[in-house]
């Protein structure tokens, strides 16, 4: 017990969380191990993962496939710089990717996380748009409620309101923003919105070099879906207007949305894509931005054909090998099956929240479940619930979220939802009594 309260002080007084404040404003829970799709705390309470460690452990804690792929590669080497160098699991790795991937994306950087692989593609879509002879084109353009990671430039493409713009305020270099994809997954797209989506593009495209947006699923900018029109819309504007369309996936991709990519289904392809989070099944930070052909061979083609990013772990050989293991396990999954089954499941066992006061929306898309709040959540009281329950989600703000790895059975997913809709309803119980206290 000592040690469970030294190293929560230690954390306490020197370790940093994300968004956090140091000290915290309320402790870091301590975790000794995890399992499957179990959290164990270092007092021993066994939490079910309803967040797959943000998008990433997708195939639950401690699977002995991944484990088997990581210790064989242990034993051949940890590391070795991929400048003059390169390795098996780096060519294997980029083989099983191209073959999954949407058609015409062929050539692929390595990055060591999201914000960077974010940070490359900005960087590919500029260095393409200076070889291909259009200079004005510099900008980037984005939606509303996007988030492409912390890291300057991938910053400046986030929402401009929600996210940090406001803290770093004219540092940030200046970028375009249309209003976010209008909400819902099956709802078709207005004329209106086609006619301001095109305007936008007609009016600005000689300055943008790309446009960012996460298809089909925006994530930490407001787990909002949207529908595939928008995004085939979108492939056409930019085709139209010669702007690269990147597309996000590094928390859609790898069936996450319902489909292998979220791209797939809009069936389109974008001219370059990011992926990440679940790559390594959670297994080491570990991303990397594919692109077509073409832009590869402009960019090889100018006058400075060097693509000028070089991470000193590019490439990581235990990070390729244990995400060619993780692929191969999604796709022995029967995946768009799978995903289609947690998602009736999670439908059918989260409505009931819908009724509940101080709830707006229940939304769910693949492996997705969203519980909106009116209100942003107290987290200390929240969490202590979730903790009391079994349970381990995080939400932001008014958002309670729910993406379980996909090895979660049926029993337990519906332990899971019961739990979290029993947490919501005790909330919102003790706030309102709060409020009205
Ligand atoms: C998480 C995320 C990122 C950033 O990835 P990191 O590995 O955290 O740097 C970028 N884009 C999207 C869509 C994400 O969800």
């Amino acid at each position: 017990m000592t040690s469970a309260l030294s190293a929560s002080n230690f954390d306490q007084q020197h370790l940093w969380h994300p968004y956090a404040s140091l000290p915290p404003s309320y402790p870091n829970i301590v975790i000794d191990h995890a399992d499957g799709i179990y959290i164990v705390t270092q007092d021993g309470k066994r939490l079910i993962d309803g967040m797959s460690s943000w998008w990433a452990s997708v195939h639950g804690y401690n699977h002995p496939v991944l484990n088997a792929a990581i210790t064989t590669q242990l034993g051949k080497m940890a590391h070795v710089m991929f400048g003059g160098l390169t390795h098996q699991p780096a060519i294997d790795l980029g083989k099983k990717l191209l073959s999954i991937v949407p058609v015409g994306l062929d050539a692929i950087f390595y990055a060591d996380s999201g914000s960077i692989a974010v940070e490359v593609a900005l960087k590919m879509a500029l260095q393409y748009q200076i070889a291909a002879h259009r200079p004005t084109k510099q900008q980037f353009a984005s939606t509303h409620s996007g988030y492409y990671g912390d890291t300057w430039h991938a910053m400046s493409v986030c929402d401009p309101v929600a996210g940090m713009h406001s803290l770093y305020g004219n540092q940030l270099p200046m970028q375009h923003f249309v209003p976010a994809p209008p909400m819902g997954f099956e709802r078709d797209t207005t004329q209106q919105e086609r006619n301001e989506l095109t305007a936008f593009f007609v009016n600005n495209s000689d300055k943008l070099a790309g446009f960012i947006i996460e298809p089909i699923i925006q994530g930490a900018g407001g787990m909002r879906f949207y529908s595939p029109q928008y995004l085939q819309l979108l492939r056409q504007l930019c085709d139209e207007h010669d702007v690269v369309l990147i597309a996000d996936e590094i928390a859609t991709g790898f069936g996450r949305s319902g489909k292998l990519f979220a791209c797939d289904h809009a069936n389109i392809s974008p001219d370059i894509m990011t992926i990440g989070k679940a790559l390594t099944g959670g297994y080491m930070t570990f991303a990397a931005t594919l692109c077509t052909r073409k832009v590869a061979d402009t960019i090889s083609q100018s006058d400075y054909p060097a693509l000028m990013h070089g991470p000193t772990f590019m490439g990581n050989p235990l990070a390729c090998a244990v995400a060619c293991a993780s692929i191969d396990l999604i796709l022995s999954y029967d995946i768009e099956a799978r995903t289609a089954n947690t998602q009736f499941v999670m439908e059918q066992q989260l409505a009931p929240a819908a009724n509940l006061e101080g709830v707006k929306e229940v939304r769910c898309l693949g492996a997705v479940a969203v519980v909106e709040l009116n209100e942003a959540v107290n987290m200390p009281v929240f969490q202590s619930l979730l903790i009391e329950n079994g349970i381990w989600v995080r939400p932001f703000g008014k958002l309670v979220y729910i993406m379980p790895p996909y090895i979660i059975t049926d029993d337990e997913l519906i332990t899971l939802c019961q739990a979290l809709l029993k947490v919501v309803s005790a909330y919102l119980t003790q706030v309102s009594l709060i409020a009205i206290g």
